[in-house]
């Protein structure tokens, strides 16, 4: 790999190695504001930072998502040593125990903060047990274990909303006297405007590219070229100083608005209101104590205030707490992957994607598996092309994946109410659909993807966190999107969303039929005649058959 001016760089700004205790940094703790880098003095420590071929090779994971990675783990080394810190920045193509374990037999034991993700705790499990790697608390979260007690109900479920309750009970924010601030503690209520075009929508921030990210971008357009997505090196935030350049726009341009548009969808706007701070605050180069503390400042509408806090101690914090406490849902089910999944990237392709990587596999050390295979409504179907970019006819689909392939990113209403409800519709395999989104998605990590696609977006443990699926007809997607406006189909006519949502109802009535929530529609259900529901049926076969062929819908798909 060429990493020329990096190295050069590197070695000319690094320090002496004599008498360092050794911290492992993982590609998603890029930061010295938590853990021994935070307290100690940079002259007593050495970091070791493992750029890893391989990792990048197990799923087809979007190009911009690389950058990202990749950029901010150079970035960080060179920030590291211009501190005084010792810098150990290794190469290696396999699993990371392999090079951590000839490490620590150099260096002596070495510290880390506990990884977040499940699957580079497996991978190093072998020498965290054996005392190779001693690991910490990871400093970056800010609820603990014990936080997930107020979230479980007497079922066994666990509810995002309880734990949120909790969570600002103990902390007090936003807490006047032990009551929540402005009577409740949620204001989601207001927060369901569309977005008309006012006002104005920010446009997406951009940052300098200096020789290190270059270097970086000729280094994935030459070795990692056949992954897909655009890659703009200007939009990656990947300094340090870039991370915060990124919150000071989302905090100017954002947050006054985030609340009342959270959930409106626009083909004008990828982004709208939404801070974009996620792929950051997700390999630490924004903490999220900070970005409550500064949000808690400004002069803002509570409900915008309030909104965007729970996402950051409520929800982000409760999906992680949920997949460590599932052991990434394996406790829901016996079924995993033996490999990591590449969400049909062949059929899209047209060849498989480890045929065409090269992977050093060492036989005699266990690999990270490919994750749970939870479908609580035996949901087995393959993702379509059109998740992949090839047009569909839907133009919500269409336009929502455009911006996913060209950014690597798309605010949460649309994963959901988009991407994860047509999934759904189709009764796409949740595996798939959520290594589509891990592979896709800049901010994508096991513990983000798998509550948020598998257990949230599809449904995949059934009421295990959440009450009932998230799907609806093109009724929702017009009241909230102009993405109707710009289609093929319309919305109150012939939109085969709508038929795919009552053919949903319809395949999986005996499974949701106890479901209180889902009793408004399926009782509408119940009204609908012999007639509609055979057409809901034969729209579904058909989508799905021209869908997997790679085709467009054809405009009277409802009317054949
Ligand atoms: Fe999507 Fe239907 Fe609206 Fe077209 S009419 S954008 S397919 S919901």
């Amino acid at each position: 790999m060429a990493v020329k001016k990096f190295t050069s760089l590197l070695h000319h700004l690094n320090n002496a190695e004599d008498g360092r205790r050794w911290l492992y940094v993982p590609y998603d703790q890029v930061s010295d504001k938590i853990g021994p880098l935070a307290r100690e003095e940079p002259e007593k420590l050495g970091i070791i930072l493992v750029e890893n071929p391989w990792k990048a090779a197990r799923r087809p994971y979007h190009k911009q998502k690389l950058g990202l990675i990749l950029a901010n783990l150079r970035h960080f080394a060179l920030e590291q040593a211009r501190r005084g810190v010792a810098v150990r920045h290794v190469v290696t193509n396999g699993p990371y125990h392999l090079a951590l374990e000839t490490l620590s037999r150099e260096l002596g034991q070495i510290t880390m903060m506990e990884a977040a993700e499940r699957e580079l705790r497996i991978d190093l499990e072998g020498l965290t047990t054996g005392g190779a790697i001693k690991v910490i608390p990871h400093e970056g979260w800010l609820t603990k274990a014990a936080d997930m007690e107020a979230a479980k109900s007497k079922d066994g479920s666990y509810r995002m909303d309880s734990f949120y309750r909790a969570v600002r009970q103990r902390t007090g924010i936003l807490m006047e006297a032990g009551k929540p601030e402005g009577g409740k503690y949620s204001f989601d209520s207001e927060n369901r405007q569309a977005w008309t075009g006012q006002p104005e929508a920010p446009a997406i921030p951009t940052f300098e590219i200096d020789e290190i990210t270059e270097e970086v971008g000729d280094l994935i357009n030459k070795h990692f070229a056949h992954h897909p997505g655009t890659l703009d090196l200007s939009k990656i935030p990947a300094t340090a100083k870039d991370a915060l350049t990124l919150w000071q726009w989302a905090r100017e341009n954002c947050l006054t608005y985030f609340g009342p548009f959270e959930d409106a969808m626009s083909s004008r706007s990828n982004s709208l209101f939404h801070t974009r701070i996620s792929a950051a605050l997700n390999i630490c180069r924004l903490l999220p104590a900070q970005v409550v503390t500064d949000t808690l400042e400004l002069d803002i509408p509570l409900a915008c205030k309030e909104g965007f806090i729970r996402q950051i101690i409520g929800w982000r914090e409760f999906v992680h707490k949920i997949h460590r406490a599932t052991d990434g849902f394996r406790q829901q089910t016996n079924e995993t992957a033996e490999e990591p999944g590449d969400a049909n990237y062949k059929a899209w392709a047209k060849k498989s994607w480890h045929q065409q990587v090269d992977l050093k596999k060492n036989k005699q050390n266990v690999e990270p598996d490919g994750g749970a295979l939870c479908s609580f409504l035996g949901s087995r179907n393959d993702l379509p092309q059109a998740y992949w970019g090839q047009q569909s006819g839907l133009n919500c689909l269409d336009t929502v994946i455009k911006t996913v392939w060209d950014e690597g990113y798309s605010h949460h209403i649309t994963r959901l109410m988009v991407l994860s409800n047509i999934a759904n519709l189709l009764d796409i395999s949740p595996r798939q659909l959520t290594d589509w989104f891990w592979l896709a998605y800049t901010d994508a990590y096991d513990w983000v993807v798998e509550p948020n696609v598998m257990a949230m977006g599809t449904y995949g443990v059934g009421g295990l966190m959440t009450t009932k699926p998230y799907i609806s007809g093109a009724a929702y997607i017009n009241k909230m999107s102009d993405y109707c406006r710009g289609c093929r189909y319309d919305p109150a006519k012939n939109c085969p969303i709508t038929r795919l949502y009552w053919a949903f109802l319809e395949r999986h009535n005996d499974k949701l039929s106890g479901n209180q929530r889902l009793a408004m529609p399926l009782n509408s259900l119940k009204k609908r005649s012999l007639k509609d529901k055979s057409i809901d049926k034969a729209v579904f076969e058909k989508t799905l058959q021209i869908l997997n062929d790679g085709q467009i819908l054809p405009v009277d798909i409802v009317s054949q």
